[in-house]
Parts: C-alpha cells; structure tokens; sequence
C-alpha cells in the first residue's frame, strides 16, 4: 500500500493531487498495481484495520496469501473479501486499488491484456476528451481550450471553478469562452460539479442557456445524491444531454443513476466501485439499457487505463475521459502514458495486463512514509517504494 502526495494540497476540484496505490506480488515476484481515487489514507485503513467482526475484516487479511490463477479466481477472491468487509463503508473506494492490480497481475499471468480478459474480442478506439477546470475568468477558459485543440484533441470537457457559483450569464461567458477557443469542430461537454445543489429551476436556465453552443452533455448539474432532481430537469427537454455517475461507489448506486435520473451518460470511476469487477458490472448494465457508458478518470494512466479496458470493447460508448493537466505526481506516475492518435483517439492497451508501468522515480519522489501503531505494536508500516 502507498500513500502518494504532493507537498500542499488545494481546496480546487483536482483530484490528482494524493492518491493510493497498491502492489500485488506474486509468489514469483510478478507484480500488479493498481490506483484509487478516494482519500487515501481512509482507503488505506480499510486494508489494515484489525477486524471488529465478521463483516469487518481488513481487506488486506482477505486478499493476502490466496490464489488467482484465474478470471474466476479473481471475482471470487474481490467478491470474499467484499463480503468480509461489506461494513465497512469505504469499502469500494479502497478495494478498487487491490481489484485493478490483481486484473494487471493477471494480464500478465496469462500473457493478455485485460480488455481479453473482460471478453471483449477488440480494443476499438475511443475520442479522447481532455477534461480540465474551467478558469477563474472566461479568457483563462479560452486560452486553455485552445491549448487543447492545438494538442489534437476533438472533444473536451470543463468543469467545476466558477461555473454555476454567479449568474446565468457568467455560466454562458464561461462555456463562451471554451467553444471560442476550441472552434467549432470539437465536441464540448460541461461539469458543472454539483453547482445547482437541487435547483431544477437554475439548471434549466443554464442548459437552456449553453444549449446554443453545441453541448453533447451537462455533467452533474445537481448533488449526487439528488436523483429527483435530475429526473425533473431530465423530463423539462433543454436539448442539453445529461450526464452523472462518477460518485457511484456500487453498481447498485449507478444502476440509481440509469433507471430513476434519466442520464443520457452513465460516468463511472473504476477507482471507486470497487475496481474494474464493478466498473465491468456497471458497463453491463449500461449495455443491456442501452446507455452510453462513459470513464471517469481524473488521475494518471494507470487508472486511465484500467478504467478503458472495461469498455474496450464497446463501440455504443466511443467517448472517453483523458486528464489534460495535473499535479506531476499524477502526470508522471506511468513510465508510459496512453497515446492520443492523429484523429484524437486513445485506446486501451493491447499488450499483456493493463499495459502500463509505475514509475519508480516519481513514487520514490512522492509516497508518504506512513506507521500506524496500537499499543505500541506496529499495525502497518509503508515500505520502501519500488
Ligand atoms: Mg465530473
């Protein structure tokens, strides 16, 4: 377990400044990692917490020692340690790290990519949006749009900032701005990052508002626990579609999200349902209700990766979320990072597991030394990273 941070962290929307890894080590020293986005040292002590009863048990105490030679090995291992620690609220957050190391460790167990693993027979190639905040002023907003067009990208998504904290008006400056500096050609989406709480009323005059510069979805425009909300505002028809789903941390929660919001896009976070075992059962869902099932990812390539291998494979869902700009923690955590094609494309890997590699450096450079001790024994104790 690594608990990774930069030096100060900031109150603005950006998730790539700390996150948790975890390593899975074969007998044999092959390895696996895989990434959360949750708090990580919360996370960390769903791993190590000594166990209160039956159905608190310390994910690390479950997955330590088992075997995984297997696709069924492996659901069934996530799927009993799940179980052994279902009381423990954050238990999807942090098992979401353990769950893609182990689909990486088993990718290169068997000599596949993962994407093979999930059934999917190709990795098809999705349009990358490069998802960024909006700036502090709509001329910020502008320039960072035409850094992203002049980098390739056909589609792009802005988000939280100040959009939805003034008026109608400065929502419109701001989306404005972005269609100004993207040109006409690419797509737009907009994250307006809970900003309507559950105001339909607000919403609507915003979607309503932005509708004329061409927006293929509104991003959680209201809380995530708000589904009347966005059922209302899905049912008034501003032409704007709706997107959520990122905040789901069980498939149960983004199932919510398809039959009672009335969202147009389902967004999951592998690193927060639980993996790519939960990302993969909420791609299902999507697939049988024939909804767009689109990635959420706002930290580095390894779970950009993880979260493209669940939907290979798809080609309903050809749009993909692509973190443009981060912390360096979080833009050099890969040794490889997943490229952008002539025509603004990026695909899951085709070579064995999730096809990328952790970078020792930049762990070395950012993971936290962390000791938890009780009654004077040691209960975990990072190691040295690599
Ligand atoms: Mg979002």
């Amino acid at each position: 377990l690594f608990y990774l941070a930069v030096p100060e962290i900031s109150d603005a929307a950006d998730g790539t400044q700390d996150t948790l890894l975890v390593r899975v080590v074969a007998e044999d020293g092959l390895d696996g990692w895989g990434e959360s986005d949750s708090s990580p040292l919360v996370s960390l002590a769903a791993y190590v917490c000594p166990p209160s009863h039956g159905n608190i048990v310390g994910l690390r105490q479950s997955l330590v020692g088992v075997e995984v030679a297997s696709v069924d090995d492996l659901r069934g291992v996530v799927g009993r340690a799940r179980r052994r620690a279902r009381d423990i609220a954050q238990v999807n957050h942090a098992l979401a790290a353990a769950d893609i190391a182990l689909w990486d460790l088993l990718g290169k167990r068997l000599q596949k990519p993962v994407w093979q693993l999930l059934g999917h027979p190709e990795s098809l190639p999705k349009v990358a949006y490069a998802s960024v905040l909006f700036g502090v002023t709509p001329e910020d907003t502008e320039s960072v749009a035409r850094r992203i067009a002049g980098a390739g990208f056909r589609a792009a998504k802005f988000g939280w900032g100040p959009f939805g904290q003034g008026e109608v008006d400065d929502d419109v400056a701001q989306v404005h701005a972005a269609r100004k500096g993207l040109g006409q050609g690419p797509r737009l989406m907009v994250d307006a990052g809970w900003a309507f709480g559950e105001d339909v009323e607000r919403a609507e005059a915003t979607a309503r508002a932005i509708a004329p510069f061409g927006i293929t979805w509104l991003e959680e425009p209201f809380a995530p626990e708000a589904i009347g909300a966005y059922a209302a505002l899905a049912l008034r028809a501003t032409g704007v579609p709706l997107a959520a789903g990122e905040s789901a941390d069980d498939v149960r929660r983004a199932e919510d999200f398809l039959l009672n919001a009335g969202v147009d896009y389902l967004q999951v976070d592998a690193g927060r349902i639980g993996g790519i075992t939960g990302a993969h059962a909420g791609w299902q869902l999507c697939r049988d209700l024939r909804r767009s099932y689109v990635n959420h990812t706002y930290k580095s390539h390894l779970s950009l990766a993880a979260a493209l291998h669940v939907f290979a494979g798809d080609s309903h869902s050809g749009l993909a979320e692509f973190p443009f700009e981060g912390s360096a923690l979080s833009m050099g955590l890969t040794s490889n990072r997943l490229p952008v094609d002539a025509d603004g494309r990026v695909r899951a890997p085709s070579t064995v597991g999730l096809g990328v590699a952790v970078h020792p450096e930049v762990l070395a450079a950012y993971a936290r030394s962390v000791r938890i001790e009780i009654d004077g024994s040691v209960l975990f104790r990072s190691a040295a990273p690599g």
